[in-house]
């Protein structure tokens, strides 16, 4: 490429010093990255989904910027209580004993129900899915390291005294005081914040997930299993930790606190620690705990595609809060079509203007100054920590420019969407968008059927016919839209 502006340095908001820091790569040319995963007790919910939107695009991101990614992804099967300050019962040993199923059951079926949600959403597959249960061998090893120096012994298993590292709670900008409600909740416990890394089965009792341990039988503490994993799989120091900002407050300080005793040192395990905020929904319904909740698989079921709701997180700042509504979701919708139809334009456009008429590949286009100048924007938009909302509307401006080289749109877009992942380029929008309302009683073909026989009805100026294929069709929950800008000539009411 020639004339390309100089690539913008890429900066992002580091938890730890509250500022944003220009990337700098423990390895020059890799980026390796760690997001707590998804606690497996339960379907994820949507706020728990804008975690790993926000992880995948810092993910896209840095490979946009040339950097080999090596990104981790856990998931938690064992160790989480329902309340993160140690508090509480393990969140899968709780739901297996509710189902009355197996613990290895739920864990694998929600598993596989939040992987169907990351395909959904078009989450990249990242290089491992760390299983937390295939690594309690090396969790035990990183206890028994450090159990001398930082640990002490309860009834309730091996405890983390969080007095015994430098500025423990750094990352929370904890303050003495905070926590200072958790210090009843276990006997014993010499610090309030201090933490359980080995939970020892309570006599007479057997859990359904315990190992042999020199602290007794029973199962990691929640905390541990980060702190090994991510070591395992990245080394030590790795570049990014990803998490929700709930994590900011407990599970990372600990997990630092555990790096820092491990290592002998005052290093934290990754450099840049980043959260993405919270998804808020007003009425509360998101929550897991409170009946029919906020679910991927909610949104398709109403006739929404799930990109809308990715392209709804790209849309607001990972570092705000979001709130949920439908209304917000259908305009992203609205959004997404639009963004199909610019692109399947520019790429008809392409054809039209090929010297042969074919088509042209990706390859063969030299990107020229202007589009180039699009393309820096766009650099300098998520170059800005991940500022995905300014981005979107380069992409826009690109797009309706109808100055511009089609071919070179279309290249420049491909490359914009490698980051966004709102898959544009799918080929045929209309059919992929059109989702199936779970309430639907008509198909499709039975619409276009209808809708082709009413157009032959007013073509002969038999307006009661064409009306009462009208009205049959709104009886049938489908909504008739004439003249759509979209293209759009029907749409099914969820
Ligand atoms: P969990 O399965 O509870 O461990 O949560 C998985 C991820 O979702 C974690 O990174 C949480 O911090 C994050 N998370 C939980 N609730 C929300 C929310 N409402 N909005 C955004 N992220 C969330
Ligand atoms: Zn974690």
């Amino acid at each position: 490429m020639t004339d390309a502006p100089a690539p913008t340095p890429l900066k992002l908001f580091n938890s730890l010093t509250r500022q944003l820091e220009e990337f700098q790569p423990v390895h020059p040319g890799e980026a390796r990255v760690y997001s707590c995963g998804p606690t497996v007790y339960n379907y994820p919910h949507i706020g728990n989904m804008r975690a790993y939107v926000f992880a995948d695009t810092l993910g896209r991101t840095l490979s946009f910027k040339g950097y080999q990614l090596t990104h981790v992804i856990n998931i938690t099967d064992v160790g989480h209580l329902t309340d993160d300050a140690d508090a509480g019962e393990d969140k899968m040993e709780k739901m297996a004993a509710e189902k009355a199923q197996s613990i290895w059951d739920i864990a694998r079926h929600y598993t596989e129900a939040y992987w169907a949600d990351v395909k959904a959403l078009n989450i990249r597959q990242p290089a491992h899915w760390s299983i937390a249960t295939d690594y309690v061998p090396q969790m035990i090893e990183f206890a028994k390291a450090i159990a001398d120096k930082h640990c002490y012994e309860l009834d309730g298993g091996l405890y983390f005294d969080t007095s015994t590292v430098a500025h423990y709670g750094a990352l929370a900008r904890a303050k003495t005081e905070d926590g200072e409600g958790r210090i009843g909740e276990v006997e014993g416990k010499r610090h309030a914040a201090d933490f359980a890394i080995w939970r020892k089965t309570p006599a007479g009792e057997t859990r359904q997930m315990e190992w042999d341990s020199p602290w007794g039988r029973g199962a990691p503490g929640w905390h541990l299993e980060c702190s090994v994993m991510s070591e395992a799989l990245l080394g030590f120091p790795f570049d990014i930790h990803t998490g929700g900002i709930d994590h900011r407050e407990i599970h990372h300080p600990n997990e630092i606190a555990q790096n820092q005793a491990h290592s002998c040192s005052d290093a934290s395990g990754a450099r840049v620690w980043m959260h993405n905020n919270f998804l808020i929904e007003r009425s509360g319904k998101m929550s897991k705990s409170s009946g029919e909740f906020l679910r991927v698989q909610l949104l398709i079921d109403k006739g929404y595609h799930p990109l809308a709701y990715r392209l709804m997180c790209l849309q607001a700042h990972y570092r705000s809060e979001l709130e949920f509504s439908w209304e917000g979701l259908g305009a992203a919708f609205t959004r997404l079509k639009r963004l199909n139809l610019a692109v399947k334009n520019a790429q008809i456009q392409m054809h039209v203007q090929a010297p042969n008429g074919g088509p042209i590949s990706d390859e063969q286009v030299v990107i020229g100054p202007e589009v180039q100048q699009f393309l820096a924007r766009f650099d300098a938009s998520v170059s800005n920590d991940l500022n995905t909302a300014t981005a979107l509307v380069t992409l826009e401006e690109l797009l309706s420019n109808k100055k511009l080289d089609p071919r070179q749109v279309v290249r420049a877009a491909h490359k914009m969407d490698e980051v966004l992942g709102l898959e544009l380029f799918w080929g045929s929008a209309q059919r992929v968008l059109r989702i199936r309302p779970k309430s639907a009683t008509i198909t499709e073909a039975e619409i276009e059927a209808a809708l082709t026989r009413r157009k032959e009805a007013r073509a002969a100026k038999d307006f009661a016919t064409s009306d009462q294929l009208r009205d049959e069709l709104i009886a049938a929950g489908v909504e008739v839209m004439d003249g759509d800008p979209l293209g759009w000539d029907w749409r099914l009411e969820a």
